[in-house]
């Protein structure tokens, strides 16, 4: 039996060292990828998922995460939560603990405290100020900069099992109660022991008219290697949507099959991933651009 983890974007790095570390000491791949999503919601430093993240249009951080077991495609998922520092956690515990899939703003919060996680305010004195330099730059009808990103996490365990989990806070200034595609199943995620796991980062919008996590995964399963896989189901959605829109949004995925071997590709040339595996030591990579 073997083991690896990819996750996305350089941020993950720090978490996916510690990840690796534990699941060749045999933790499983759900502990280890809701440790990644946990080490980066925690860091104020990343501006695009828990603690310091983006806050919406009305200047609130409004969080989107899910958990999901390959072993019996048990899925947990949050939206749109608000004043929750994990919301990974939160999004497994509906997974384990509720006979649901997913609870989304006021649910979810409620669930939060009744697991005893402190109501916490998620901006920063950084993320403040980029919201009322963006607010200032949208009042002022100026063109604003497209923000945000998704720690996604694949990993396979030494047992054979494979985890998938995402956290973000969603995209810069969006609509109150905006929910992208991280916490939805086969959009933002997805992991099944028979075959893999991916996860995505990347515009929400887009990502979901492709359900771009199951392409992946299926794909995986009609044969293709994790890295072909990758590539392909990017590729396939972008083309989709080239032809009939006038824009395509930024698309990145990671992925894993059973048998460790990982993939990645995105329809942009800025995205990068880290992994690990035995004997690939933790690391960033740039990832192929397809399109
Ligand atoms: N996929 C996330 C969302 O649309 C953002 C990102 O990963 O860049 O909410």
């Amino acid at each position: 039996m073997t083991w690896c983890i990819v996750a996305t974007w350089p941020f993950s790095l720090a978490g996916l060292e510690q990840a690796a570390r534990g699941l060749q000491a045999g933790s499983s791949a759900l502990e280890a990828a809701i440790a990644v999503a946990r080490q980066v919601e925690s860091d104020p430093e990343v501006d695009s998922v828990g603690l310091g993240g983006i806050p919406n249009l009305d200047g609130i951080v409004e969080l989107d995460a899910a958990v999901m077991d390959g072993r019996d495609l048990s899925i947990g998922a949050v939206a749109a939560l608000q004043h929750c520092l994990s919301p990974v956690l939160v999004a497994d515990r509906v997974r384990t603990a509720t006979a649901h899939q997913m609870l989304v703003g006021a649910g979810a919060e409620k669930l939060a405290a009744a697991m005893g996680l402190q109501r916490a305010s998620l901006l920063t004195d950084k993320s403040l100020k980029a919201w009322q330099d963006r607010k200032a730059a949208l009042e002022a009808r100026q063109s604003v900069p497209v923000g945000h990103d998704t720690v996604g996490i694949a990993a396979l365990d030494l047992d054979g099992n494979l985890a998938a989990a995402t956290s973000t806070s969603g995209i810069a200034m969006k609509l109150a109660g905006r929910v992208g595609d991280s916490p939805l199943a086969g959009s933002g995620f997805y992991a099944d022991n028979d075959i893999g796991a991916a996860a995505a980062t990347g515009l929400g919008e887009d990502i979901m008219k492709g359900c771009l996590c199951y392409e992946a995964v299926a794909l995986m399963r009609s044969g293709l290697d994790p890295q072909s896989a990758a590539e392909q189901a990017i590729r396939q959605l972008h083309r989709r949507l080239a032809r009939t829109r006038d824009h395509v949004g930024d698309m990145a995925l990671v992925c894993a099959d059973r048998q460790g071997r990982i993939g990645a590709a995105a329809n942009h040339a800025s995205f990068q991933y880290a992994a690990a595996g035995p004997g690939q030591a933790p690391a960033v990579r740039p990832a192929p651009q397809v399109g």
